[in-house]
């Protein structure tokens, strides 16, 4: 990096450029994901449109590849970049709501919890993810699975328009009437088309209360629970999005201490509607076994947002990956269950995500986000603390995704998928891989951006 040119260009920035020199340094370089370890040459911690534009010219002018840093929270570390510039938005986090069309801006650093906060003042929320912390930047240009998913449809799906500075440091804009094309790619298939700077979403009433299930079954009926799960699914109604999860009981206070360390087959999820209707609607989870514990009852919809926040502590050790599937029969069950017994670590679970309903709605036309037919997808998330455990528990999230192929679409959900993985990737976009990649050479010819290395196949990061 030319070092005069450096100064010039921090010199004019409102927020503040860190190198390895840099006493922050240290601590702005970490994500979420305590196992990622990589090192920029450089992380531009942005406060406005004007450092990002300037930023990317940066870069480009000094032959650095670009990764931008939304929440931070992508497991495979990929707002990161080894060697290259980071664009740094976390503390461009402003929302804005607009009642009378119910439509939300944000930044581009914006985290779930900061939508949530603004749209639930108005009585409106943006489908979103489940966790509070997780950057809504990288969880919509992918995608974006949260409770509203088979009512409203994906974060994705509820994106109106987008400005992006793209790599040559320009502003532009993406709705449907000006650059189309760029605009159905940010609906999926959006990382690495440039920096978003600012979203527009659409949001839908819900709450302030809602129904919330959360009820605890032995593992011992996993079996039995996971197929009258599958058979509620088949007629729930689009406001039913529970998610069932094979996990092991914390020691934590909100349980009682005679279940601590025991496995379970959960279900968990709040109901997108009135009060009373969710209760009726979802009352066949809460009978699915024999309950080892319920706490299902109502509660602010920021509250079921923020359900699982402290099961996802920063700096813990994360590998995850994910699969959709064509159905939840009856062997997918039998190996979920024996994989999820298997894991090296009880921090780790398996998820079954229910879809369908508004997700199965958008075509390829609308959304790069391949496999909406599928019924379900599985979550697999190896979490531990071990730095030892690494390669153990690696090892059994890779077996999971290996062992489920024969029940598998082919596709996995790129938020929880490795995005170095070219198969995966290829797999995941289908048909819309070549126009995503027309896209891509659109705006970024020389393939500035390089946080996503399945996409384009640049070579990957030395360190994880
Ligand atoms: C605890 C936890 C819970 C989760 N829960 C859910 C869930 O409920 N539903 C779900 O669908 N997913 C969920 N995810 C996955 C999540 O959607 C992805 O990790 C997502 O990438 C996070 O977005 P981020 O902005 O924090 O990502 P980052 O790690 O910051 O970035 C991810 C990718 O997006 C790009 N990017 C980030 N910001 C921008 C921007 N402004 N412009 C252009 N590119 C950008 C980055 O370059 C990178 O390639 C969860 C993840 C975690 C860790």
């Amino acid at each position: 990096m030319n070092q005069d040119a450096l100064v010039r260009f921090a010199s004019t920035l409102r927020g503040s450029a860190l190198d390895a020199e840099n006493p922050e340094y240290e601590r702005a370089r970490r994500v979420w994901n305590g196992a990622i370890d990589r090192r920029p040459a450089l992380i531009v911690s942005c406060v406005g449109v004007a450092d990002v534009m300037d930023a990317v010219r940066f870069a480009r002018a000094e032959g650095l590849g670009v990764s931008v840093r939304g929440g931070g929270h992508h497991v495979a570390g990929s707002s990161t970049i080894e060697g290259g510039l980071v664009v740094d938005l976390s503390l461009m986090r402003a929302v804005r709501v607009d009642p009378a069309t119910a439509r939300v801006r944000c930044e581009g650093g914006a985290q779930i919890g900061d939508l949530d906060r603004e749209a639930q003042a108005f009585g409106l929320a943006v489908p979103l993810g489940v966790v509070s912390e997780t950057g809504v930047a990288g969880l919509a240009l992918a995608g974006g699975l949260g409770w509203q998913r088979r009512k409203q449809g994906l974060s994705c799906d509820n994106l109106v328009s987008a400005d992006v500075v793209t790599a040559d440091g320009r502003l532009v804009h993406a709705s449907a009437e000006e650059n189309g094309d760029l605009l159905w790619a940010l609906r999926g298939g959006g990382w690495d088309m440039g920096v978003v700077v600012s979203f527009e979403f659409q949001a839908h009433p819900v709450g302030p209360e809602v129904f919330m299930t959360f009820v605890t079954y032995p593992r011992a009926e996993g079996r039995s629970v996971l197929q009258r799960f599958r058979e509620y699914m088949k007629s729930a109604p689009p406001g039913a999005a529970p998610l069932a999860v094979c996990w092991t009981f914390p020691e934590a206070d909100s349980f009682p201490r005679a279940v601590w360390g025991q496995p379970f087959v959960g279900v968990v999820g709040p109901y997108v509607g009135p009060v009373a209707e969710g209760e009726r609607a979802q009352r066949p989870l809460q009978q699915l076994g024999t309950a080892l514990t319920d706490m299902s009852g109502p509660q602010p919809w920021v509250a079921a947002q923020r359900f699982f926040d402290e099961d996802y502590p920063k700096g813990r050790r994360y590998y995850w990956r994910s699969t959709y599937l064509h159905e939840l029969g009856d062997e997918a069950i039998d190996a979920i269950l024996d994989l999820v017994d298997r894991r090296p670590s009880p921090l780790s679970s398996l998820d079954v995500w229910p879809l369908g309903g508004a997700i199965a709605g958008i075509g390829a036309a609308e959304s790069p986000c391949g496999h909406r037919d599928a019924p379900f997808a599985i979550g697999i998330e190896a979490n531990w603390d071990d730095p030892g455990g690494d390669e153990a528990n690696i090892a059994w999230a890779r077996a999971v995704s290996e062992r489920m192929t024969p029940f598998s679409t082919g596709g996995s959900y790129m938020n929880f998928e490795d995005p170095d993985d070219r198969k995966a990737t290829a797999a995941s976009y289908g048909a819309s891989l070549q126009r995503l990649l027309d896209v891509k050479k659109r705006y970024d010819p020389e393939g500035l951006f390089r946080s996503r290395r399945g996409l384009v196949g640049a070579p990957p990061s030395p360190a994880r």
